[in-house]
């Protein structure tokens, strides 16, 4: 019988203003055997990082992608089998992480994640975005090592990113509520561990006493996004963070292709999904409008007889996941639940 457990947690977790000092100091304190680095990073990165990391860190070989496909995931395999790197460092958008996350899985080598935007939580999280000739999934790999993030490297992002990074973690809200539901319907186990973690990550941005995007405001979000990425290693699965606003969100880049950020779609759609379970959404409202968040489909481009056809084609985005769509699907409970709540 288990009577304790043993997550794989990462050793380092730093939000820093110096990233070379930062990255060198983690590996020298948790990673001392550390001889031979493989830096991953997209053009962008390595043009603005690059070098500078290259030469600071005295690493053995470097490689960009563009990242995101199973074919990116393939490349830096066969680059980490040729080099033998003792670790990782992947540094750039969810893309390039997501890339180095899997092919370090899968070749078990330890790696480090330097994300330069804070557009969603996969910056910690055991689960890589990966598009398999076309078809995007979810893949369960080994969480990071170390993270550090440098908040002047995040603060110039666009701010489309950093919007999606709020509406990533706010999504938390909703996804916990259809964990309730799988409980409840389905017997399905709520680990209250990870139910608090990814609580807390959402809480941390809600409630950030800080003008949006000031430095201060950007460290809320990273931590926020942090205990996100905490809660789905906790659990062991996506459970604590994905509810039916992220199956829309799917169902969405399946009819349009990838074509809003994902934490900007899983926030819009986090007010119908919370209106339809008769949940006030006075707070998240309020939030959006304190930070400039879309507030209906429109505002992002998707019509409403996209967005309902989304909806409709949401919960076979992933068989098993229980939410609030398989509770609520009758045509006028769903277009109630538009009516009132995108009409602001
Ligand atoms: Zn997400």
């Amino acid at each position: 019988m288990e009577i304790q457990r043993l997550i794989p947690f990462p050793i380092v977790f730093e939000i820093t203003d110096d990233l070379i000092g930062s990255v060198q100091k983690a590996l020298f304190e948790s990673f001392p055997d550390t001889q031979r680095i493989l830096i991953v990073s997209d053009a962008e990165g390595a043009k603005s990082y690059g070098e500078y990391l290259v030469k600071a860190l005295n690493t053995c070989c470097y490689m960009f992608i563009k990242g995101g496909t199973i074919v990116d995931v393939r490349n830096v395999e066969a680059k980490i089998k040729k080099e033998a790197p003792d670790l990782v460092l992947g540094i750039g958008g969810g893309r390039i992480l997501d890339t180095v996350k899997l092919a370090s899985s899968r070749t078990y080598i330890p790696f480090v994640l330097v994300p330069t935007s804070l557009s969603h939580d996969g910056i910690i999280s055991p689960v890589a975005v990966i598009d398999f000739d076309g078809e995007v999934r979810s893949v369960g790999a080994i969480a990071p090592n170390g993270v550090v993030v440098d908040i002047g490297i995040i603060e110039k992002a666009p701010k489309i990113l950093k919007l999606a990074g709020c509406g990533d973690l706010i999504s938390n809200l909703s996804a916990l509520e259809d964990w309730k539901l799988a409980a409840k319907y389905k017997g399905e186990k709520i680990d209250y561990f990870a139910y608090m973690l990814s609580k807390t990550g959402a809480r941390n941005i809600i409630f950030s006493e800080y003008e949006p995007f000031s430095r201060n405001f950007l460290k809320d979000l990273a931590e926020g996004l942090a205990a996100s990425g905490l809660s789905m290693i906790i659990a062991g699965n996506s459970r604590p963070a994905s509810g039916a606003e992220h199956l829309i969100s799917h169902a969405l880049d399946i009819i349009l292709g990838r074509k809003n950020p994902h934490g900007i779609q899983v926030g819009v759609a986090t007010i119908f999904t919370q209106a339809l379970r008769g949940k006030d959404t006075g707070k998240i409202i309020e939030f959006y409008k304190k930070i400039g968040f879309p507030l209906s489909p429109m505002e992002i481009g998707v019509d409403r007889e996209t967005f309902m056809e989304a909806v409709k084609l949401a919960p076979a985005t992933r068989k098993g996941r229980f939410t609030i769509l398989d509770i609520k699907n009758s045509k006028e409970v769903l277009n109630e639940a538009f009516d009132v709540y995108y009409r602001i």
